[in-house]
């Protein structure tokens, strides 16, 4: 595709127009130059694509997406530290897009946890730049060997729910360049994603859409991006500074009403037609790269990927502590308590959310396999208030087993997109239910279903704990086989689980005041704090068993004398 040529030929009208969407989900087609309309979805683990027949004012997931595979979300594949397996993720994900013909895929998400309350933990990777970054770029590079582009978000500093449209993220610059942008300065540098979206939030006084020094000082002077730059969906604060600064489209659009702005700035000489031409440039080569390379003959096959995504998580989930317990002993008596063994958390609410073509839970998996369990439900999922019915009977299950295997976590309304949690704690009803369990059964596993950390008061007590993240719609295959040590747990924790919320280095200050956010422990967060600090933790950053045991024997030294040596 000769842009040049192309552009040279559009009127400013078709310009204006190409830089924001014609609805939720496409770009514009320019009729008579033979660029298509292409379609965007969530995003980032699995394909949450509206179907063509709908209306498209849809973003938050009220309407029904089509069918599709939920992955485990990237709270837990972080945890697997394992590029090859968010690499084939990303695969797997850019050979579905190519199947449905979508051709970005929103995410990955990148910010970094600075709170374990931020509603979106789960969407994200970890506290740790490095670790995100690389997760990122992984997946990235499977995404676009498949031709689909992804859009790597949200850029910049948007680490929390709460009132993330308008607040201010007050953060110095080192602490921007180490922490903040660290987690998307090495995806962008050697993954290349086709597009970014900034967030909604302001860097320092400035809305991320119209701030020039990110979106083209930083993104593409200095780290070589040559994509397109979309806003998050309703994020244009102001249209024209917006494109000065970078912005190249507007996702969703605006009814025409900015296109029209663009065009009277144009007019008038406060925008520069050489500005416009370059973000319809950026935008035509996103749309060419994709349809250039349509595949249209590709196929994807959603009971392989279910399998797949069980098996990501097989190696995402981390044992957390293992006294002797597990792997459960296939012959034991076992009471399995809790309603996510029925129906597993497996998910976050939102934009990412996944219309999951089926679901395994645990008892799924165990269905068939001969083993002596007694199931109990233990607590309601709508109410936190413990229920003493249910108590009373997995207490009763408890009693008549070897071992009791509580499913515990986060119900659904405690995590999602739009908000924040406002403490640490698991519901009441799940506290109270391990704590009676313990009083007649020294044999307990906890395994935990949470897009972030919660507070353990019984840690000590139980002998075991499984850390399942939100695992995606095949939990339930991984979480047997992991129990039953068909598989060897190898997660470590991509985030420090400290001992109460309180020890959190941004607890003063999250989720700020009014409309300001001082980022005030700068670049202590999560573990740099806690080790700077020297502080306990309930389990640390890297945390994470196995069933394996070592034992070293035998060690001679090579040498007699050996220098040290910093690297
Ligand atoms: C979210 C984005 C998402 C977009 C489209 C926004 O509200 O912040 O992450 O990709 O909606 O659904």
């Amino acid at each position: 595709m000769d842009y040049k040529k192309i552009i040279a030929s559009m009127t400013l009208e078709e310009k204006a127009s190409l830089c924001s969407g014609r609805d939720f989900w496409h770009t514009k087609e320019v009729k008579g130059k033979k660029i298509p309309e292409i379609m965007v979805s969530d995003g980032p683990h699995g394909l949450r694509k509206r179907p063509e027949s709908q209306d498209h004012q849809d973003h938050l997931g009220t309407f029904e997406s089509v069918k599709a595979v939920c992955f485990p979300a990237a709270c837990a594949t972080a945890a697997s530290f394992d590029r090859a397996l968010m690499n084939k993720m990303g695969k797997t994900l850019g050979n579905e897009c190519q199947s449905e013909n979508v051709s970005t895929i929103l995410g990955p998400a990148v910010n970094i946890k600075r709170s374990p309350l931020c509603g979106r933990n789960f969407e994200y990777f970890s506290e740790d730049p490095l670790l995100a970054t690389e997760m990122a770029g992984a997946y990235i590079k499977g995404v676009q060997s498949k031709n689909i582009a992804v859009s790597i978000k949200h850029f910049l500093a948007n680490n929390q729910e709460t009132r993330r449209l308008t607040e201010s993220a007050e953060i110095d610059e080192r602490t921007l360049r180490e922490i903040y942008l660290a987690a998307f300065e090495g995806a962008v540098k050697n993954a290349k994603p086709w597009t970014v979206m900034c967030s909604y939030n302001r860097i320092n006084g400035l809305h991320a859409s119209e701030n020039k020094t990110y979106l083209t000082d930083i993104l593409r002077d200095e780290w070589g991006f040559d994509g397109v730059v979309m806003s998050d969906w309703g994020a244009v604060n102001d249209r024209v500074k917006g494109l000065a600064a970078g912005l190249d489209l507007e996702m969703p659009g605006s009814y025409g009403v900015n296109d029209r702005e663009i065009i009277a700035a144009v007019e008038k000489g406060s925008l520069s037609m050489k500005t416009l031409d370059t973000a319809v440039e950026r935008i035509l080569r996103w749309v060419d790269r994709y349809t250039s390379k349509r595949q249209k003959d590709a196929k994807w096959d959603r009971e392989a990927d279910h399998e797949l995504a069980g098996k990501i998580e097989e190696e995402s989930a981390v044992l957390l502590k293992n006294d002797g317990i597990l792997p459960l002993d296939g012959n034991d008596t076992i009471a399995v308590i809790g309603r996510f063994a029925k129906s597993p958390r497996y998910q976050g609410g939102g934009s990412s959310h996944i219309n999951s073509f089926k679901i395994t839970s645990f008892m799924d998996a165990a269905k068939g396999k001969s083993h002596d369990l007694i199931y109990a439900d233990g607590y309601a999922l709508d109410r936190e208030e413990p229920d003493r019915t249910l108590i009373t009977k997995a207490v009763n299950a408890a009693k008549k087993s070897d071992v009791a295997v509580i499913f515990a976590g986060l119900p659904d309304i405690f995590e999602s997109e739009g908000y924040d949690r406002t403490h640490m704690r698991l519901p009441e009803n799940q506290n109270v239910l391990i704590e009676e369990v313990l009083k007649v059964q020294p044999n307990v596993v906890v395994v935990l279903h949470n897009g972030s950390p919660v507070e353990m008061p019984w840690a000590d007590q139980v002998k075991g704990i499984f850390e399942m993240y939100l695992g995606g719609q095949n939990v339930g295959s991984a979480t047997y086989n992991l129990l039953f040590g068909k598989a060897n747990p190898c997660g470590r924790l991509p985030e420090s689980f400290p001992v109460k919320l309180q020890d959190n280095p941004s607890y003063l200050h999250f989720p700020g005041y009014r409309d300001k956010v001082v980022y005030a422990e700068g670049v202590f967060v999560g573990y740099r704090y806690y080790d700077t600090k020297g502080m306990d933790v309930l389990f640390p950053f890297g945390h994470g068993l196995s069933y394996t045991t070592y034992r070293y024997s035998n060690l001679k030294l090579s040498k007699r004398k050996i220098k040290a040596e910093i690297r």
